[in-house]
């Protein structure tokens, strides 16, 4: 019931690494569009929940495994996860894209990863798509489990390119994580907060709710804004 649910403290796992949407500051604490996004909706529908940085594949098994209660970690809404999980409405737009080291003039297409390693996120859509295109391109995968070793080793130069996020490969290069964008996006899910097939309804709904709240009253695109547009 309603007031159950608002007695209720519940577990929502997120990814570790993923900023814009989810990273740990200057302090540890984990910040982020997910982070104040989640803080805002609970406020506004009154909820209380906990917040777990599992890594992103790990998130996902725990919500499987119904050891949490939801999940907000930049996940796509794919239509092989619709079949395990309820999503929320979409709230942002994504895509896949490839990024190589920012001194790498030698990958600039797909075809330029034949022969050669590429990095991908255990469980991602950035994953799949880089399975995908693999044996037409003739590339191998090497899997991480988040995403800033994978971007590290890129920059080592263990692998040519890596599969992630537009949104999120775009922030980091704009941070100068030394990596750079050769090739167009591909198509991608939108993200979506994730319960378990037929669970927490309430909690699905309360999101629902306070996100249309969130843009109805202009916070929704503060809280972008303070992501996307300063200090980046
Ligand atoms: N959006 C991607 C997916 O859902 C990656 C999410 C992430 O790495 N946190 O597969």
């Amino acid at each position: 019931s309603k007031a159950e649910a608002k007695e209720k403290v519940y577990q929502i796992a997120t990814d570790i690494t993923f900023a814009p949407f989810e990273f740990q500051d200057v302090n540890g604490d984990f910040v982020g569009i997910d982070m104040d996004l989640m803080a805002a909706i609970a406020k506004d529908q009154g909820f209380k929940y906990e917040m777990k940085p599992l890594g992103f594949n790990a998130a996902v098994q725990a919500l499987e495994s119904k050891q949490v209660d939801a999940v907000i970690a930049g996940m796509s809404i794919t239509d092989e996860r619709q079949m395990k999980f309820d999503f929320s409405e979409p709230y942002f737009d994504s895509g896949i894209i490839m990024a190589v080291d920012s001194d790498n003039d030698k990958v600039s297409s797909y075809k330029d990863l034949k022969g050669q390693k590429v990095a991908v996120k255990t469980g991602t859509e950035g994953a799949s798509f880089a399975e995908s295109i693999k044996d037409k391109y003739g590339f191998s995968i090497v899997t991480f489990d988040d995403s800033a070793n994978m971007y590290e080793e890129v920059r080592t130069g263990n692998s040519v390119a890596v599969f992630d996020d537009y949104p999120v490969l775009a922030y980091g290069i704009k941070q100068g994580n030394g990596l750079k964008i050769v090739t167009d996006k591909e198509a991608g899910a939108s993200y979506g907060f994730a319960v378990s097939k037929g669970q927490n309804t309430e909690l699905l709904e309360m999101f629902n709710t306070g996100l249309a709240n969130l843009k109805a009253s202009g916070e929704y695109q503060e809280i972008l804004d303070k992501y996307l547009e300063t200090g980046s």
